[in-house]
């Protein structure tokens, strides 16, 4: 079969974009995905020849080289067959939504072994056991090998063979072009035996449902994004040993305090006498304990007090601790009795107090 030019195999002009390039492959791609289209060879010989077509033209370099040497400026052997010129990870990378088959990925990358069992799952978290750590309940659900054929399909009392198709590999290997692909075997569905009789409890699938109940350990300052992995306690597929579980943290928001890192940020108001008289306030740190802080005298609006270690606990360190960072707000006074009133007035007589506004240089500024 005479190679067809790569801009006529991906249906683009010789200056088309690279976005264009990759929009077409796309549709090439999915439109012949081997997965869509089991058992079609022309289909499947169209998805590899776009795949090749689009890891040439969407590298500049190589495709530099092809537009002005052909075949044979991208291609070692000179020929329309290259054994192992290609790679095609990086397009597994940027069309994972495409590429979903994991036999076709491995016939592709070269053989990833992967269990198929992991899970991945959300984790919300409280704000304070994120931050101090505890323990929590989780419920899912996952597979786990069915109890009645013990994740052999076959209804127990009834004879299984080797299945005929695949000759017990439970793949089937195409070789064509220059690499090949491996599809699951479409009449043992992978496992490699024919059966007699299907397993009824769980209609030959191998796996049950469960309803899984856990209590886990939260590490302390745990924060959103980071994920916990709970080893084999993803699905259990057919007689497979069973997947990791993958809890991505979400952290919910507290009312009164957030964090940065190790250190925590919260907003207190005083009186417009505590702030100019100073003073010792009353405040609750995360981790409940009541605590006296020490307001210095001419506090202004926005100052930042500094707690030492009333922050984040860090993981790795027993005592470790952030800070806690307390903003100041100063609320005046919006109805003044008459008391008050008399009182700020005398104030106001006071020559400190009855000073022109100036317009104060920025390097004054705290
Ligand atoms: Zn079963
Ligand atoms: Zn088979």
């Amino acid at each position: 079969m005479a190679k067809r030019n790569y801009y006529e195999v991906l249906g683009v002009s010789e200056s088309s974009s690279l976005d264009e390039i990759k929009k077409a492959y796309r549709k090439v791609a999915v439109a012949n995905h081997p997965d869509r289209n089991p058992g079609n060879k022309e289909a499947e010989d169209r998805f590899k020849e776009a795949t090749e077509a689009y890891d040439v033209l969407s590298d500049s370099e190589k495709r530099q080289r092809y537009d002005r040497f052909g075949f044979a400026g991208v291609d070692s052997s000179g020929g329309g067959r290259a054994s192992s010129g290609f790679d095609f990870s990086h397009i597994f990378r940027e069309f994972g939504d495409i590429f979903g088959s994991e036999s076709i990925f491995e016939s592709f990358t070269g053989g990833r072994s992967s269990r198929g069992g992991d899970i991945q799952r959300e984790l919300r978290l409280d704000f304070v056991v994120a931050v101090f750590g505890g323990s929590q309940e989780i419920r899912y659900q996952r597979l786990i090998t069915c109890r009645t054929c013990k994740g052999t399909c076959s209804m127990p009392g009834y004879s299984t063979k080797t299945c005929r198709t695949c000759a017990g590999s439970g793949q089937v290997r195409q070789n064509s072009g220059f690499f090949s692909i491996a599809t699951v075997c479409p009449t043992c569905r992978g496992d490699g035996v024919e059966l007699e009789r299907a397993c009824n409890a769980c209609a030959g699938r191998g796996s049950e449902e469960q309803t899984r109940k856990l209590r886990i350990t939260i590490p302390k300052g745990v924060e959103s994004g980071k994920t916990i992995v709970l080893a084999e306690e993803g699905n259990q597929i057919g007689n497979n040993a069973a997947g990791d579980l993958y809890l991505v943290v979400r952290v919910s928001q507290h009312k009164y305090f957030f964090r940065k890192g190790y250190d925590l940020y919260s907003v207190i108001a005083i009186s417009v006498t505590q702030a100019v008289l100073g003073s010792e306030v009353t405040v609750d740190a995360l981790d409940g304990e009541t605590m006296r802080l020490k307001v210095p005298a001419g506090t202004y609006q926005g100052k930042v007090l500094r707690v030492r270690s009333k922050g984040v606990p860090t993981a790795s360190f027993a005592n470790n601790r952030g800070n806690w960072y307390i903003t100041i707000q100063i609320r005046l006074p919006k109805k003044l009795s008459k008391q008050a009133q008399q009182h700020w007035q005398e104030l106001s007589k006071l020559p400190e107090y009855n000073e022109t506004i100036e317009s104060i240089p920025l390097s004054d500024l705290e």
